[in-house]
């Protein structure tokens, strides 16, 4: 696996049952996988040498991150190596520009969008979308202005609303154009909620797909994610399963796929973005399904026969735990697990910064409202917000 955050150690964990050698490409020996894993090669994920001396001897090649350039992906695919997810598939992951035309030529619903050249250019998207009916319903129009606010994202490098502006003049888009990367310009979606529907798709075409869920963020970092995502209208629901999984299918994906979705207030669902390995809406599945994300991935990869997606609890509730004031995370276990013996605490070896992501907890059972209070109290005990 190439790439050694926490994503590629809990890839590790899945593989040990089923006795998988697992090697990893990491940038530090002191990274979350690093620390875990047995075969450790240090190095540059960006460089195709390092990348080349890295896969002599692995069946299989899959990833942490979508930031391995797609031209290193093409030139170890050419020297014969499997890379899944393959590099055709995930440049949609890699590049929100590309992403957004594969979607539109494969009729799969978008907010608005274009690639925009410069502020007076998402000047001109603003009162393009401000400009029509609006009959959709997707923003009043009285806070628009002329179109304004429109989001702009550069195609390539974001994360955890990094790369993410919300704009409501000309002279605010500025920021967006100076990393020198293409900027997307897409509507201000009015949504209701984040929904994520999660897929898993093997080399030869099996794929599962997991509930889909709610996820909540907080700053642009996901906060909680809910399973299923409560009060979902059943059709709708299928209807973003059914996305997920021609989305994979009509993109080769291989491994883990999440359709990133806003459940619109006018009740339909949009794509906000790809990821193509295990994803952060996809953590209740280690404690919550019958399978794991970060198993089927293994096997999807490994082109096994995958494995059941169905849920094993009636709710279960992921929160993030982020780094406090306290450096210590150890000493609240006591607390936590004597509080709720349903919880499952995920911790990633990482120092603790403030604001960092840390570990997350997941919790089940029948009611919601419990559920949710137990996830949410254990989250920020171990954060240190919540004393008692
Ligand atoms: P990242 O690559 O950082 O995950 P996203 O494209 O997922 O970036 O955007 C981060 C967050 O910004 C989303 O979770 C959502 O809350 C908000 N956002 C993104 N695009 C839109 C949009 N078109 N309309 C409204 N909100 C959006």
């Amino acid at each position: 696996m190439v790439g050694g955050g926490q994503l590629a150690r809990m890839t590790h964990e899945a593989g040990i049952p089923l006795g998988i050698k697992f090697k990893l490409l990491s940038d530090t020996p002191q990274d979350s996988a690093a620390q875990v894993v047995s075969e450790v090669v240090i190095g540059d994920y960006r460089d195709l040498d390092t990348l080349r001396a890295f896969a002599r001897g692995c069946d299989v090649i899959t990833f942490d991150h979508e930031h391995v350039p797609t031209e290193c992906l093409r030139a170890l695919e050419a020297d014969g190596i499997p890379v899944r997810p393959g590099s055709d598939a995930l440049v949609h992951a890699q590049d929100k520009g590309v992403m957004r035309a594969r979607l539109d030529e494969i009729g799969a619903p978008s907010p608005r969008h274009r690639v925009v050249a410069d502020p007076a250019d998402a000047a001109a998207f603003a009162r393009e979308i401000g400009g029509a009916e609006h009959g959709d319903g997707h923003w009043p129009r009285e806070e628009t202005g002329r179109g304004f606010p429109v989001i702009l994202k550069t195609v390539r490098g974001g994360y955890d609303g990094k790369g993410v502006w919300f704009v409501r003049s000309r002279e605010e888009a500025e920021d967006a154009f100076r990393a020198g990367v293409a900027v997307l310009a897409e509507e201000k979606v009015a949504f209701r909620r984040e929904l994520a529907a999660n897929v898993v798709r093997s080399p030869h075409g099996q794929a599962v797909a997991y509930p889909v869920v709610e996820s909540r963020q907080v700053d642009g970092v996901c906060d909680t994610v809910i399973a299923p995502a409560p009060g979902l209208d059943e059709e709708l629901g299928g209807r973003a399963q059914q996305l997920a999984l021609r989305i994979a299918n009509e993109l080769g994906v291989v491994g883990h796929l999440a359709v990133e979705l806003f459940e619109t207030i006018d009740g339909r669902i949009l794509v906000n973005e790809l990821a193509m390995r295990p994803h952060n809406s996809g953590h209740w599945t280690q404690d919550g399904a019958m399978t794991s994300q970060f198993a089927n991935h293994v096997r999807a990869v490994l082109d096994l026969p995958l494995g059941d997606p169905r849920p094993r609890a009636k709710w279960t509730v992921m929160c993030n735990v982020l780094g406090g004031d306290y450096p210590d995370m150890y000493t609240p276990y006591l607390h936590c697990m004597a509080r709720d013996p349903q919880l499952k605490i995920h911790m990633y070896g990482k120092d603790v910064k403030p604001g960092r992501k840390v570990g997350h907890v997941n919790t089940y059972g029948d009611d919601l409202d419990d559920v949710l209070e137990r996830a949410r109290h254990a989250a920020g005990y171990l954060r240190g917000t919540i004393t008692e």
